[in-house]
């Protein structure tokens, strides 16, 4: 059986714990082998590259992944991180939705 995530890629979302609490994303990875996700400028870490044909070398940061639990869906209508529900709409599709404010999250 699947396991049921509460975000997905390109999902917004919010970090909620951990050096880089507040910060605001989006999914660009996740990662369920591990449980942990790859949020958009979210736990840069600096990479040290040499100088190859396809760079000049020097510091590179990328993102590094956090755990999943680390993050909870940011509902924009809200302006804060919000527990999601799910809900399937008159024509059959299965959307989450903010329990908050009710706006579907799924586009
Ligand atoms: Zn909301």
């Amino acid at each position: 059986m699947q396991k049921g995530y509460h975000v997905k890629k390109n999902d917004l979302v919010m970090v909620i714990a951990g050096k880089d609490k507040g910060k605001i994303g989006k999914v660009l990875k996740v990662i369920r082998k591990k449980d942990r996700v790859i949020v958009e400028k979210v736990n840069m870490v600096k990479k040290h590259v040499r100088p190859s044909a396809k760079s000049k070398g020097g510091i590179l940061e990328r993102e590094s992944p956090i755990h999943v639990s680390n993050v909870m869906i940011y509902c924009e209508k809200c302006a804060k991180p919000v527990r999601v529900g799910k809900k399937v709409l008159e024509d059959g599709k299965k959307v989450r939705y903010c329990k908050k404010c009710n706006e579907v999250i799924d586009k």
